[in-house]
């Protein structure tokens, strides 16, 4: 239903048109009198309508006003997109639709239209409508790269990832900006080909994701994963070895990946030696390594076991759980019943709160998304690494 604010928006479009044309008028001819009485009439109506609510009459009036006042093309297009933005897209496409049928536009006002009708379809839901008409501006001078982005969009949500790369490719064309988005779809490809068993396919798609930083830890997941999929867990290790050097937050998905390849080859021993290498270089890999661990119920290795231990005794809440809170106790080993019991809590308070947000915009996710849903940004979204302990206090 629309608002008290829209009918005041409206009515005050209308009183702009009204006054501007009058003003208009005044100033070319130097006469008040020369206003056309029924057009002026006309305006008044429409907003009395507005005013009273009923915007079915109200439409029809400038529908047929659109059809004869050659001045108020700016106040219809306005109009139209009032209704678009308060839900009502049908009365926005009837405005659209009758201004595009209207003889005498000049081309820009013809793509103007066009571009409006085409959001109506989007906001409509309907994308295959909208498709076609910003296709048919992707080489208007002044609308052609909000088109070819409309286009993006409905190929993202339509999961139409060939098409979006083409389009792409002409987004490139026009701004000379390389898009972050290609290596992403060619991810897309990647992953749907890996899914459906066609290893040598989705190495090819690959390919195409290396021109940006954006994409690459993505594209190094993929091929590790096509890796173990080959039984080469010596090269899959690497890759995995590789983002973590590069992005530790990623931990929770890749240390389950990366232990599993060590396990294939037998190498335990090595994986030990790995972690206290990172460690030892970076000692608040402590910490992530054992929220990773926690939450993937990592128990095999001595220094995963250590670091789940230290996270315990270190953080003052847990420890108190189990009598340990002066710095003598803290030297003491933990016993397996404890730990066990920690952990299984902690896993289950994390459980209950998303794991992921997105560093621009604060939207949350249960699992890692490489294209946030609420501000579109790719790579956005990391794991939160923390168990929100806090709320336990209160
Ligand atoms: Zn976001």
């Amino acid at each position: 239903m629309p608002t008290e604010a829209t009918f005041f928006l409206a009515g005050l479009f209308i009183i702009a048109a009204a006054t501007g044309w009058a003003f208009a008028r005044y100033s070319s001819h130097g006469e008040l009198d020369s206003i056309p009485d029924t057009i002026n009439a006309d305006y008044l109506r429409g907003l009395n309508l507005v005013l009273n609510r009923q915007t079915e009459e109200a439409l029809e009036l400038f529908v047929e006003m659109a059809k004869i006042d050659e001045d108020a093309l700016e106040t219809h297009f306005a109009l139209g997109h009032l209704f678009r933005r308060r839900g009502e897209v049908d009365k926005a496409i009837r405005v659209h639709q009758n201004l595009l049928a209207r003889p005498g536009l000049d081309p820009e006002q013809r793509d103007q239209a066009l571009f409006s009708l085409g959001q109506d379809f989007l906001s409509a839901g309907l994308f295959d409508r909208a498709e076609t008409l910003f296709s048919e501006l992707d080489k208007s001078p002044t609308l052609g790269e909000a088109a070819l982005r409309n286009l993006v969009d409905i190929y993202e949500r339509e999961q139409e990832w060939d098409k979006a790369i083409e389009t792409h490719r002409e987004l490139e064309m026009l701004t000379e900006e390389k898009s972050i988005e290609v290596a992403h779809y060619h991810c897309e490809l990647a992953e749907q080909a890996r899914l459906s068993g066609d290893l040598g396919l989705a190495r090819q798609h690959l390919k195409g994701s290396v021109r940006t930083t954006s994409g690459a830890f993505r594209a190094s997941l993929i091929r590790a994963a096509i890796c173990q999929e080959e039984n080469d867990y010596l090269e899959a290790a690497q890759l995995y070895e590789q983002i973590l050097a590069s992005d530790p937050r990623l931990m929770v998905e890749v240390l389950p990946e990366l232990l599993s390849c060590y396990h294939k080859n037998n190498r335990e021993t090595e994986f030990e030696s790995y972690l206290k290498n990172i460690i030892n270089k970076n000692p608040e890999l402590d910490n992530i390594i054992a929220y990773a661990a926690i939450l993937t119920d990592i128990n095999e290795s001595k220094v995963v076991d250590s670091c789940v231990q230290s996270f315990i005794i270190n953080h003052g809440v847990l420890s108190s759980f189990i009598g340990i809170n002066d710095s003598s106790s803290k030297s003491k080993q933990l016993s397996e019943n404890d730990i066990n019991r920690i952990t299984d809590g902690l896993k289950t308070l994390a459980d209950l709160i998303p794991r992921y947000r997105c560093t621009i915009c604060g939207y949350r996710s249960e699992k890692l998304l490489w294209h946030c849903p609420s501000c579109k940004t790719w790579e956005s979204v990391r794991p939160v690494h923390d168990f929100k302990l806090q709320n336990l206090i209160h």
